[in-house]
């Protein structure tokens, strides 16, 4: 068995589905089970002192987690990824690896709340300095940039909630003319649909809690790089706090991401559909989704990505009270703080996974408190368009 790098520079060349099911498998070497099985030990019995399989303590490495690294690796077009508990667990370990007390950090304005919140609450006190920058806005980022001296920039693009969009090639320009990394959140759109490292992002970071694993199934992270000295730092420190994903939410996404190029495909494709129905629906009063012509930054969503995604933010008439309404009134649509599952999630940003962020930095990212956001699932969409269709009845007249 090769390294990591040589098994993935192995099977490049092929295409994407086929490298989503078969990517940096390994068949298993006594019986021949097809799947990678779960390899639920701590430990490893080594042969003598200092002589082991490559896995000695399910803390630092674990076969089936392995083999999950392998293929987000080879999926992103990279050749290293470690995979962490959660995706915030992740976010942590990247910056507990590259940051030191005084450090900077450029962050897109619009970005998970989570992700505000770990830099706000618990970086900044220990002298972790992050920016909150319209990234969308070369000029703004720039001067950022230049002014602040970031260890990195830290991008999510398309955004959580509002899918406003950051030119992932022109911020490596500009990250990299003053010595920053760039990292770049592909959670919402997946390797299948946007490959930053193409567009010369350093570092890719997921939660596969959403699409990479896609049925509502677990929680976990990625870190993906091809710099091996980025990968060492990160393997030290997930070891060093204990961040690791389990063997069994690793062996569940592994299922998750065989499918994942066509499971964005028909995302994307039922999202559209949604988007048009909404978009001539007399109740909304704003729509937000990258795959629409009338998509504020429609020509930069065709430049990097191949489809808009499952993504859709909107606003009714009414404002909040309908839009609590609306969410109160689905039926098909599950109200539910995740995106990125086979069903249809609604969530009400403002009130649910962006609480946390204080209320003037919301309204600044454009996060309104009638901001609608809506993760279009597998079902047919014609069932989705009815569910939205009788909900918005619903809130017909709500003040
Ligand atoms: N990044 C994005 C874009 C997210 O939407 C989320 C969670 O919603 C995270 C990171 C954090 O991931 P996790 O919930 O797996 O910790």
């Amino acid at each position: 068995m090769g390294t990591a790098v040589q098994q993935i520079s192995e099977i490049r060349g092929q295409s994407f589905d086929t490298l989503a099911l078969h990517g940096g498998a390994v068949a298993d070497p006594t019986t021949g089970a097809l799947l990678t099985p779960i390899y639920q030990t701590t430990t490893y019995r080594q042969e003598a002192v200092g002589k082991d399989k490559g896995f000695t303590y399910s803390r630092s490495a674990n076969p089936t987690v392995s083999a999950l690294e392998r293929r987000l690796a080879i999926l992103e077009g990279a050749d290293y990824c470690t995979c962490y508990a959660t995706g915030l667990a992740a976010t942590t370990v990247l910056c507990l690896a590259l940051l030191r007390p005084n450090d900077h950090v450029v962050v897109s304005q619009a970005v998970y709340g989570g992700t505000v919140r770990l830099f706000n609450q618990v970086l900044a006190p220990f002298g972790v300095k992050a920016e909150f920058v319209d990234t969308a806005d070369a000029a703004a980022l720039r001067k950022a940039v230049s002014t602040k001296r970031p260890r990195f920039v830290f991008i999510e693009t398309p955004a959580n909630p509002t899918l406003r969009l950051t030119d992932i090639e022109s911020t490596a320009a500009i990250a990299h003319e003053s010595g920053a990394l760039l990292v770049v959140d592909n959670t919402l759109l997946t390797p299948a649909l946007q490959k930053p490292f193409e567009l010369q992002a350093d570092v890719v970071l997921h939660s596969t809690t959403k699409f990479i694993e896609g049925h509502n199934a677990t929680v976990g992270g990625a870190l993906i790089t091809s710099d091996a000295e980025l990968h060492e730092r990160f393997s030290f420190t997930r070891n060093a706090i204990g961040a690791i994903q389990s063997p069994f939410p690793a062996w569940l996404t592994l299922q998750g991401v065989k499918t994942v190029g066509v499971r964005m495909a028909q995302h994307s494709e039922n999202a559209l559909r949604v988007a048009r129905f909404l978009e001539t629906h007399p109740q909304v009063t704003r729509l937000l989704y990258p795959g629409l012509e009338s998509f504020p930054q429609f020509e930069l969503a065709r430049k990097q990505q191949t489809s808009g995604g499952a993504l859709i933010a909107f606003e009714i008439e009414g404002g909040v009270e309908a839009g609590i309404r609306l969410m109160n009134s689905v039926k098909l649509c599950a109200l539910a703080e995740n995106l990125g599952s086979a069903e249809t999630l609604i969530t009400h940003p403002a009130s649910m996974t962006h609480a946390d962020v204080p209320q003037l930095q919301r309204q600044t990212a454009g996060i309104t408190d009638g901001l609608v956001r809506l993760s279009v699932g597998l079902e047919d969409a014609v069932d989705i368009i009815n569910d939205l269709s009788q909900a918005l009845a619903q809130t017909k007249g709500a003040a």
